[in-house]
């Protein structure tokens, strides 16, 4: 118990630093300024996972978390797992044997935990650094902190911008076993993400009857993806690691900035590290332009860029009407930039 609350603390610790930026930037609460983050986390690799769920989602250009038990992975599958996972689709542990981890030792619980990541960065070639807890059930979260930056449960809940517990990131068991079941009742719980400025995690199992748990329709999901994906500046659909590293990188931002010839030149840090995962999910800024400025460019380690956006804002007086332009950009946290007038 000692531990499991010195770990929580820790994590907040880590993920609660301030981030350090001048007063005319903002650091976007998800994504390109977008309200809600949404993951479609799916577990135990039911059947038609990969060949029916996964290209619907490939055709939005939405990413999900594939919760993997690698017991349960037939040989011959393990090439679309790892094919998918190069698609930028995210391979997450779900243990090795898919035990209730709250029934076992110390020892089998840290087994679960490393022996999984291990085998699945070893046949994926990928970085592992979520799990599942299967049954959503679980202890030893200090353990599930040495190797993983984001652990998932089931407590039915929108996440806050910045979750209490990274080891207990809450999700919605979808289907008719959680009479949560019709791409309407998906939309209107993302809509509630929105308002909340939360994010969401969706729970799958099964798809049109392959005999997984609490299947859906894949119509429902095809309808449901196609609503979030034609909302961006509503929707920010992103695997579990993503999400993680985002919240990781934006709490502990820190941008200088120094005068440049034709502008300013910006460096990016984040003041939290991390031995499991790289931070290098890319963290939407802005920066309010100087009132002379009609533009900007954008420059990427010495590189041209083009910005997410460029924002004009009217302001009305008596006499005249001023314009205020911000660029809206992606910055990578040991990354330099240069914004310079166009
Ligand atoms: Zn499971």
């Amino acid at each position: 118990m000692k531990k499991t609350l010195l770990a929580s603390i820790l994590a907040m610790a880590a993920i609660s630093a301030a981030a350090q930026v001048p007063a005319e930037y903002k650091v976007a609460p998800w994504h390109g300024f977008s309200r809600c983050a949404i993951t479609y986390s799916f577990d135990d690799l039911c059947a038609n996972q990969l060949p029916i769920a996964i290209p619907i989602l490939d055709k939005y250009n939405v990413k999900a978390s594939l919760n993997v038990v690698t017991d349960w992975v037939k040989p011959e599958e393990w090439a679309s797992v790892r094919e998918a996972g190069i698609r930028g689709h995210e391979i997450a542990s779900h243990t090795i044997s898919h035990p209730n981890l709250t029934e076992k030792s110390v020892e089998e619980f840290e087994r679960e935990q490393s022996e999984s990541k291990r085998i699945l960065e070893e046949k994926t070639g990928l970085e592992v650094v979520t799990m599942v807890y299967p049954y959503c059930k679980t202890t030893h979260e200090d353990i599930t902190a040495k190797y993983y930056i984001g652990a998932r449960v089931c407590d039915e809940r929108i996440e806050p911008h910045t979750p209490k517990e990274m080891m207990k990131i809450s999700s919605r068991g979808v289907g008719p076993m959680f009479n949560f079941n019709s791409a309407e009742a998906f939309n209107k719980w993302v809509d509630q993400g929105a308002e909340a400025g939360g994010w969401c995690t969706f729970l799958i199992h099964g798809i049109d009857g392959d005999g997984g748990y609490s299947a859906i329709k894949s119509s429902d999901l095809e309808e449901h993806v196609k609503y979030v994906s034609g909302k961006p500046k509503d929707f920010w659909p992103a695997t579990c690691a993503q999400v993680c590293k985002y919240i990781m990188e934006r709490d502990a931002l820190q941008i200088t900035e120094l005068p440049a010839k034709k502008g300013y030149k910006i460096s990016v840090k984040c003041n939290a590290s991390s031995s499991i995962a790289k931070l290098d999910e890319p963290v939407t800024i802005s920066r309010q332009l100087p009132n002379s400025w009609k533009s900007a460019i954008i420059y990427e380690n010495g590189k041209a860029k083009a910005p997410l956006a460029m924002c004009k804002d009217y302001q009305k007086s008596n006499k005249a009407t001023t314009t205020t332009t911000t660029v809206i950009l992606d910055v990578v946290p040991g990354n330099t930039y240069e914004i310079r007038k166009k």
